[in-house]
């Protein structure tokens, strides 16, 4: 069959610090906006890939200040969500949208089932895979793996301004999320979204569902304001307060368990 990716493609994932030792592991499932060759930007133009519908905003900026300030590894997407949807189930409407916030794709349109089994196959699997060795390795070293999913959501949506600054969703396992929104709201003028802009409970986000729910992991699902963080220094800034909660938070759930 027919491969989509070539030799002149990017990968479906990049790996940062992959020899890092720390026991928290991030993600960034729409970290690119890159589409495949093969797929000629899926008949968009550039400006709609760089927006919201085509990547999150920040999250690279914010992935790469993590790894270096944590020595932690993260596995980031290497195409953008309207090729295919990492934080969906393939077998959802929503993985390969031909339609998003008031965009059509043509790209995606009247796909064939052996399409859309290629982008199964060559970006969603194997990034998914390289989270879960990722995982795995962290737990060989005999440490508690935390998998820390990094969004940013849009601030205006179907004409509805979103106020948050900081969004922390949770669905069944809320210790480390309780502990960060609680550690943000002290930390002056922070708008903290408990499940806001979106629930935890919906049951379209897959990445943390598979790798950290289902097999119990302690896990954290953050989303940053875009508008906060649109620049390598406001991501970095934002990346910042993040950490410094994290640090907190991450004593404090100690604590818990050890009381
Ligand atoms: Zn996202």
């Amino acid at each position: 069959m027919a491969k989509l990716l070539t030799a002149d493609d990017s990968a479906a994932f990049e790996i940062l610090n992959p020899t890092a030792a720390s026991n928290l592991i991030f993600v960034a499932d729409h970290a690119s906006n890159k589409v495949p060759l093969a797929l000629n930007n899926l008949g968009l133009p550039q400006a709609e890939l760089d927006r919201h519908i085509g990547i999150d905003i920040g999250s690279a900026w914010i992935a790469a200040y993590l790894t270096a300030r944590f020595d932690a590894l993260a596995v980031c997407a290497g195409f953008s969500r309207l090729v295919i949807d990492l934080n969906r189930q393939p077998t959802a409407p929503s993985s390969i949208p031909d339609i998003s916030d008031g965009t059509y794709v043509p790209g995606n349109k009247d796909l064939t089932s052996a399409d859309r089994q290629a982008r199964v196959d060559e970006i969603f699997w194997p990034y998914h895979a390289a989270i879960e060795t990722a995982m795995t390795a962290v737990e060989k070293r005999g440490q508690t793996v935390i998998l820390i999913s990094l969004h940013s959501f849009t601030p205006v949506i179907n004409g509805h301004k979103r106020p948050w600054d900081i969004g922390f969703l949770y669905d069944q396992d809320a210790r480390l999320s309780q502990h960060m929104i609680t550690t943000m709201q002290q930390d002056g003028d922070i708008f903290v979204g408990e499940n806001q802009p979106y629930s935890g409970k919906d049951p379209q986000g897959f990445t943390v569902n598979h790798h950290s729910e289902r097999p119990h992991r302690p896990s954290l699902v953050v989303e940053f304001r875009q508008d906060l963080v649109a620049t390598q220094i406001t991501a970095e800034a934002w990346a910042d307060r993040f950490a410094n909660a994290i640090e907190k938070s991450l004593a404090a759930a100690l604590s818990d368990n050890c009381s």
